[in-house]
Protein backbone atom coordinates (compact mmCIF):
# COMPACT_ATOMS: atom_id res chain seq x y z
CA UNK A 1 0.00 0.00 0.00
CA UNK A 2 1.30 3.30 -1.14
CA UNK A 3 2.77 5.21 2.36
CA UNK A 4 1.70 8.72 3.43
CA UNK A 5 4.77 11.22 4.24
CA UNK A 6 3.61 13.36 7.18
CA UNK A 7 6.11 16.69 7.50
CA UNK A 8 6.15 19.46 10.38
CA UNK A 9 9.21 22.08 9.89
CA UNK A 10 9.79 25.71 9.14
CA UNK A 11 8.07 27.05 5.57
CA UNK A 12 10.53 30.75 5.33
CA UNK A 13 11.85 32.89 3.38
CA UNK A 14 15.29 32.97 3.51
CA UNK A 15 18.45 35.70 2.98
CA UNK A 16 20.99 33.71 1.32
CA UNK A 17 24.56 35.20 0.45
CA UNK A 18 27.40 32.83 -0.79
CA UNK A 19 30.88 34.73 -1.71
CA UNK A 20 29.49 34.37 -5.45
CA UNK A 21 25.87 35.49 -5.03
CA UNK A 22 23.12 36.78 -2.86
CA UNK A 23 19.49 36.29 -2.79
CA UNK A 24 16.89 38.08 -0.89
CA UNK A 25 13.71 36.17 0.63
CA UNK A 26 13.57 33.49 -1.34
CA UNK A 27 11.44 30.61 -0.79
CA UNK A 28 12.45 28.19 1.99
CA UNK A 29 12.33 26.53 5.19
CA UNK A 30 13.31 22.50 6.25
CA UNK A 31 9.39 21.92 5.33
CA UNK A 32 9.77 22.93 1.87
CA UNK A 33 12.49 21.50 1.10
CA UNK A 34 11.84 17.86 2.15
CA UNK A 35 8.61 18.23 1.12
CA UNK A 36 9.61 18.84 -2.32
CA UNK A 37 12.07 15.95 -2.50
CA UNK A 38 9.74 13.45 -0.95
CA UNK A 39 6.92 13.84 -3.46
CA UNK A 40 9.05 12.24 -5.79
CA UNK A 41 8.61 8.98 -3.80
CA UNK A 42 5.50 9.37 -1.97
CA UNK A 43 2.40 11.96 -1.30
CA UNK A 44 3.46 14.04 1.58
CA UNK A 45 1.42 16.27 3.84
CA UNK A 46 2.41 19.24 5.12
CA UNK A 47 2.26 20.88 8.87
CA UNK A 48 3.63 24.92 9.75
CA UNK A 49 2.91 27.88 9.85
CA UNK A 50 3.39 31.13 8.01
CA UNK A 51 2.63 35.19 8.80
CA UNK A 52 0.26 37.32 6.87
CA UNK A 53 3.41 38.14 4.57
CA UNK A 54 3.57 35.07 3.04
CA UNK A 55 2.57 34.86 -0.83
CA UNK A 56 0.06 32.67 -1.15
CA UNK A 57 1.64 31.55 -4.61
CA UNK A 58 4.15 29.72 -2.80
CA UNK A 59 1.30 28.04 -0.52
CA UNK A 60 -0.06 27.05 -4.26
CA UNK A 61 3.40 26.00 -5.52
CA UNK A 62 4.24 23.85 -3.17
CA UNK A 63 0.38 22.29 -3.51
CA UNK A 64 0.87 21.89 -7.25
CA UNK A 65 3.19 20.06 -6.65
CA UNK A 66 0.36 17.61 -5.33
CA UNK A 67 2.00 18.09 -1.52
CA UNK A 68 -1.34 18.19 0.97
CA UNK A 69 -1.07 21.50 2.63
CA UNK A 70 -4.00 21.03 4.85
CA UNK A 71 -1.76 21.09 7.63
CA UNK A 72 -0.66 24.79 6.85
CA UNK A 73 -1.95 27.66 9.13
CA UNK A 74 -1.85 31.32 8.45
CA UNK A 75 -1.39 33.68 11.42
CA UNK A 76 -1.14 37.18 11.86
CA UNK A 77 2.48 38.58 12.38
CA UNK A 78 5.89 37.36 10.17
CA UNK A 79 6.76 34.68 8.54
CA UNK A 80 9.79 32.62 9.61
CA UNK A 81 12.67 34.13 8.50
CA UNK A 82 16.68 33.11 8.03
CA UNK A 83 19.81 34.73 6.83
CA UNK A 84 22.48 33.03 6.52
CA UNK A 85 26.05 33.44 4.45
CA UNK A 86 28.50 30.72 3.38
CA UNK A 87 31.90 30.79 3.09
CA UNK A 88 34.18 29.98 0.10
CA UNK A 89 33.67 26.23 1.05
CA UNK A 90 30.14 26.27 0.80
CA UNK A 91 29.91 23.70 3.80
CA UNK A 92 28.84 24.84 6.36
CA UNK A 93 26.13 28.14 6.87
CA UNK A 94 26.98 31.18 9.11
CA UNK A 95 23.50 31.94 10.72
CA UNK A 96 23.38 35.75 10.61
CA UNK A 97 19.59 36.17 11.72
CA UNK A 98 17.25 34.02 12.41
CA UNK A 99 13.37 34.97 12.98
CA UNK A 100 10.78 32.47 14.88
CA UNK A 101 7.96 35.08 13.58
CA UNK A 102 4.46 32.89 13.63
CA UNK A 103 6.78 29.78 14.60
CA UNK A 104 7.42 31.39 18.22
CA UNK A 105 4.72 30.20 19.97
CA UNK A 106 2.98 27.89 17.57
CA UNK A 107 1.39 24.67 18.77
CA UNK A 108 0.61 22.61 15.86
CA UNK A 109 -2.75 20.90 15.46
CA UNK A 110 -1.77 17.51 13.05
CA UNK A 111 -5.47 17.45 10.71
CA UNK A 112 -7.30 14.60 11.77
CA UNK A 113 -6.61 13.44 8.09
CA UNK A 114 -2.66 13.66 8.58
CA UNK A 115 -3.20 11.27 11.95
CA UNK A 116 -2.57 7.79 9.91
CA UNK A 117 0.80 8.96 8.27
CA UNK A 118 3.02 6.28 7.81
CA UNK A 119 6.64 7.81 7.97
CA UNK A 120 7.36 10.95 9.75
CA UNK A 121 9.48 13.45 9.29
CA UNK A 122 10.28 16.28 12.25
CA UNK A 123 12.15 18.57 9.79
CA UNK A 124 14.39 21.19 12.06
CA UNK A 125 12.18 23.37 14.03
CA UNK A 126 11.69 23.59 17.67
CA UNK A 127 11.99 20.48 19.61
CA UNK A 128 8.47 20.86 21.65
CA UNK A 129 6.57 21.68 17.97
CA UNK A 130 8.56 18.43 16.75
CA UNK A 131 7.31 16.32 19.94
CA UNK A 132 3.76 17.86 19.86
CA UNK A 133 3.28 16.94 15.99
CA UNK A 134 4.53 13.12 16.70
CA UNK A 135 2.38 12.58 19.82
CA UNK A 136 -0.58 13.27 17.48
CA UNK A 137 0.41 11.09 14.73
CA UNK A 138 -1.30 7.54 15.66
CA UNK A 139 1.15 4.73 14.98
CA UNK A 140 4.42 6.08 12.50
CA UNK A 141 5.96 3.35 10.75
CA UNK A 142 9.25 5.18 10.85
CA UNK A 143 10.15 8.76 12.16
CA UNK A 144 13.22 10.83 11.74
CA UNK A 145 14.53 14.10 13.40
CA UNK A 146 16.41 16.73 11.97
CA UNK A 147 17.95 20.00 14.04
CA UNK A 148 20.48 21.99 14.22
CA UNK A 149 22.68 24.73 16.40
CA UNK A 150 19.84 26.94 17.27
CA UNK A 151 17.74 24.69 19.05
CA UNK A 152 21.14 22.79 20.36
CA UNK A 153 22.19 25.21 22.13
CA UNK A 154 18.83 26.40 23.47
CA UNK A 155 16.84 23.82 23.76
CA UNK A 156 18.64 20.67 24.62
CA UNK A 157 16.70 18.80 27.11
CA UNK A 158 13.36 18.70 24.98
CA UNK A 159 15.60 17.74 21.51
CA UNK A 160 17.53 14.82 23.50
CA UNK A 161 13.84 13.70 24.56
CA UNK A 162 12.70 14.10 20.84
CA UNK A 163 15.51 12.21 19.90
CA UNK A 164 15.19 9.32 21.88
CA UNK A 165 11.07 9.04 20.69
CA UNK A 166 12.68 8.58 16.91
CA UNK A 167 14.18 5.75 15.20
CA UNK A 168 16.46 8.13 13.11
CA UNK A 169 18.11 10.79 13.42
CA UNK A 170 19.89 13.44 10.39
CA UNK A 171 22.60 15.64 11.70
CA UNK A 172 25.46 17.58 9.79
CA UNK A 173 28.71 17.26 11.80
CA UNK A 174 29.05 20.63 13.19
CA UNK A 175 25.88 19.89 15.08
CA UNK A 176 26.74 16.03 15.94
CA UNK A 177 29.88 17.49 17.25
CA UNK A 178 28.32 20.34 19.45
CA UNK A 179 25.42 17.89 20.34
CA UNK A 180 27.55 15.16 21.84
CA UNK A 181 30.67 17.69 23.00
CA UNK A 182 33.10 15.46 21.22
CA UNK A 183 35.30 16.01 18.20
CA UNK A 184 34.96 12.27 17.00
CA UNK A 185 31.76 12.20 14.64
CA UNK A 186 32.38 8.47 14.68
CA UNK A 187 31.89 8.79 18.41
CA UNK A 188 29.41 11.78 18.02
CA UNK A 189 27.50 9.01 15.59
CA UNK A 190 27.37 6.18 18.40
CA UNK A 191 26.57 8.54 21.31
CA UNK A 192 23.58 9.32 19.82
CA UNK A 193 22.65 5.73 19.07
CA UNK A 194 23.10 4.99 22.64
CA UNK A 195 19.65 7.67 23.06
CA UNK A 196 17.31 5.05 21.40
CA UNK A 197 17.59 5.73 17.58
CA UNK A 198 18.34 2.72 15.48
CA UNK A 199 19.91 4.88 12.62
CA UNK A 200 22.11 8.00 13.09
CA UNK A 201 22.67 10.09 9.80
CA UNK A 202 26.33 12.39 10.19
CA UNK A 203 26.22 14.52 6.97
CA UNK A 204 29.15 16.31 5.69
CA UNK A 205 28.39 18.61 2.78
CA UNK A 206 30.69 17.96 -0.22
CA UNK A 207 32.46 14.58 1.65
CA UNK A 208 29.16 13.20 1.86
CA UNK A 209 26.69 11.41 4.66
CA UNK A 210 27.81 8.74 7.12
CA UNK A 211 25.16 6.25 8.48
CA UNK A 212 25.89 4.40 11.96
CA UNK A 213 23.80 1.66 12.83
CA UNK A 214 24.55 -1.14 15.90
CA UNK A 215 26.15 -3.14 13.21
CA UNK A 216 26.94 -0.99 9.91
CA UNK A 217 29.08 1.95 9.11
CA UNK A 218 28.26 3.14 5.62
CA UNK A 219 29.86 5.86 3.96
CA UNK A 220 28.05 7.80 0.61
CA UNK A 221 30.09 10.09 -1.38
CA UNK A 222 28.69 13.40 -2.43
CA UNK A 223 27.56 13.34 -5.93
CA UNK A 224 30.56 14.95 -7.50
CA UNK A 225 29.23 18.76 -9.11
CA UNK A 226 31.30 21.12 -10.55
CA UNK A 227 29.02 23.84 -9.46
CA UNK A 228 26.84 24.66 -6.36
CA UNK A 229 25.34 27.52 -6.21
CA UNK A 230 23.10 27.97 -2.81
CA UNK A 231 24.24 24.63 0.20
CA UNK A 232 20.90 25.77 1.46
CA UNK A 233 18.24 23.04 1.89
CA UNK A 234 20.82 20.48 1.28
CA UNK A 235 20.14 18.64 4.58
CA UNK A 236 16.47 18.65 4.37
CA UNK A 237 16.42 17.75 0.44
CA UNK A 238 18.42 14.73 1.65
CA UNK A 239 16.07 13.45 4.58
CA UNK A 240 13.29 14.31 1.67
CA UNK A 241 15.27 11.41 -0.34
CA UNK A 242 16.01 9.45 2.96
CA UNK A 243 12.45 9.20 4.07
CA UNK A 244 10.99 9.05 0.65
CA UNK A 245 13.27 5.92 -0.08
CA UNK A 246 12.24 4.54 2.91
CA UNK A 247 8.41 5.02 2.75
CA UNK A 248 8.60 2.20 -0.38
CA UNK A 249 10.35 -0.47 1.55
CA UNK A 250 8.98 -3.06 3.44
CA UNK A 251 11.52 -3.79 5.58
CA UNK A 252 13.70 -1.24 7.19
CA UNK A 253 16.86 -3.04 7.24
CA UNK A 254 20.78 -1.70 7.04
CA UNK A 255 20.60 -2.47 3.35
CA UNK A 256 17.50 0.06 3.07
CA UNK A 257 18.99 2.46 4.91
CA UNK A 258 21.94 2.55 2.85
CA UNK A 259 20.24 2.87 -0.13
CA UNK A 260 17.98 5.68 1.47
CA UNK A 261 21.25 7.31 2.00
CA UNK A 262 22.11 7.05 -1.18
CA UNK A 263 18.44 9.04 -2.34
CA UNK A 264 19.12 11.31 0.09
CA UNK A 265 22.67 12.32 -1.26
CA UNK A 266 21.03 12.69 -4.59
CA UNK A 267 18.08 14.71 -3.61
CA UNK A 268 20.44 16.87 -1.83
CA UNK A 269 22.73 17.29 -5.07
CA UNK A 270 19.82 18.86 -6.77
CA UNK A 271 18.86 20.59 -4.25
CA UNK A 272 22.32 22.69 -4.58
CA UNK A 273 22.38 22.97 -7.98
CA UNK A 274 19.80 26.53 -7.93
CA UNK A 275 19.36 29.14 -5.11
CA UNK A 276 16.30 28.44 -3.26
CA UNK A 277 14.06 25.38 -4.01
CA UNK A 278 14.77 25.96 -7.61
CA UNK A 279 16.99 23.08 -8.01
CA UNK A 280 15.11 20.07 -6.17
CA UNK A 281 11.79 21.41 -7.58
CA UNK A 282 13.01 20.66 -11.28
CA UNK A 283 14.08 16.92 -10.15
CA UNK A 284 12.15 13.61 -11.44
CA UNK A 285 11.89 10.32 -10.29
CA UNK A 286 14.14 9.12 -13.51
CA UNK A 287 16.87 11.94 -13.03
CA UNK A 288 17.47 10.89 -9.33
CA UNK A 289 17.57 6.62 -10.48
CA UNK A 290 20.36 7.62 -12.57
CA UNK A 291 22.52 9.88 -10.51
CA UNK A 292 21.77 6.82 -7.81
CA UNK A 293 23.53 4.37 -10.00
CA UNK A 294 26.20 6.60 -10.96
CA UNK A 295 26.99 6.84 -7.36
CA UNK A 296 27.05 3.94 -6.77
CA UNK A 297 29.39 3.50 -9.91
CA UNK A 298 31.57 6.23 -8.58
CA UNK A 299 32.77 3.74 -5.20
CA UNK A 300 32.35 -0.03 -6.73
CA UNK A 301 35.65 -1.40 -8.87
P1 LIG B 1 19.50 23.05 5.48
O1 LIG B 1 18.90 21.88 4.76
O2 LIG B 1 20.11 22.64 6.77
O3 LIG B 1 20.40 23.88 4.60
O4 LIG B 1 18.25 23.98 5.92
C1 LIG B 1 18.00 25.22 5.37
C2 LIG B 1 16.65 25.77 5.76
O5 LIG B 1 16.46 25.73 7.17
C3 LIG B 1 16.54 27.23 5.37
O6 LIG B 1 15.65 27.37 4.28
C4 LIG B 1 16.03 27.96 6.62
O7 LIG B 1 14.87 28.72 6.38
C5 LIG B 1 15.76 26.86 7.62
N1 LIG B 1 16.27 27.18 8.96
C6 LIG B 1 17.39 27.87 9.29
N2 LIG B 1 17.52 27.97 10.64
C7 LIG B 1 16.46 27.31 11.17
C8 LIG B 1 16.02 27.05 12.51
N3 LIG B 1 16.69 27.49 13.59
N4 LIG B 1 14.87 26.34 12.68
C9 LIG B 1 14.18 25.90 11.61
N5 LIG B 1 14.53 26.11 10.33
C10 LIG B 1 15.65 26.81 10.09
Amino acid sequence: MQQQILVVGSLAYDDVETPFERRKAVLGGAASYFALAARLYAPVRLCGVVGDDFVQSDLERLASRGIDMAGVERRPGRSFRWLGRYNYELNTAETINTDLGVFADWQPEVPSSFRDSDTVFLANIHPRIQLRTLEQVRSPRVAAVDTMNYWIERERDALIQVISRVQIVTVNEAEARQLCKTHSTVRAGREILKLGPRAVVIKRGEYGAVLFTKDRVFWAPAYPLEEIRDPTGAGDSFAGGLMGELSRTDDIDDAALCRAVLNGTVCASYAVEDFSVEGIDRADPAAIDRRVRELERLVTA
